[in-house]
């Protein structure tokens, strides 16, 4: 078993969100109390410290908040901060874009199915 799908498989409060994305359904932990959504999933709001947390679907829509292109590694990659339409700012990867069509502000949309090792589906997301 890896590292990783061992650190997910002992995390219970975001194991619903990593099945999920695998089954290409994005969503995110929201709060009753204060309406809010928050990034990383938690069962006690951020926000506010209420209990009355649940899982809602998302849009996958959102902006570059910023990014950064790696060009030392053999296979050149962007990090970057998205702000989802929700609210929350998610560290992530822009995936097939053209560098040249990355920016900050730049509108974007998760892509499913960007599997890593394990089976272990990431939420990544891709300039629209
Ligand atoms: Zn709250």
């Amino acid at each position: 078993m890896s590292v990783l799908r061992e650190a997910l498989d002992h995390q219970p409060e975001t194991k619903a969100f990593w099945s999920e994305l695998a089954e290409g359904r994005f969503k995110l932990r929201h709060c009753r109390a204060c309406e809010r959504a928050h990034w990383y999933p938690r069962a006690i709001c951020p926000h506010c410290a209420s209990p009355e947390t649940e899982w809602r679907p998302a849009s996958g829509q959102g902006t570059i908040y910023s990014y950064s292109i790696a060009r030392t590694t053999a296979e050149p990659f962007v990090i970057a901060y998205v702000t989802l339409a929700e609210g929350p700012t998610m560290m992530t990867n822009i995936v097939g874009s053209d560098f040249a069509e990355i920016a900050i502000g730049k509108p974007v949309e998760i892509a499913f199915g960007h599997q890593v090792e394990d089976g272990i589906t990431l939420p990544v997301f891709r300039v629209v």
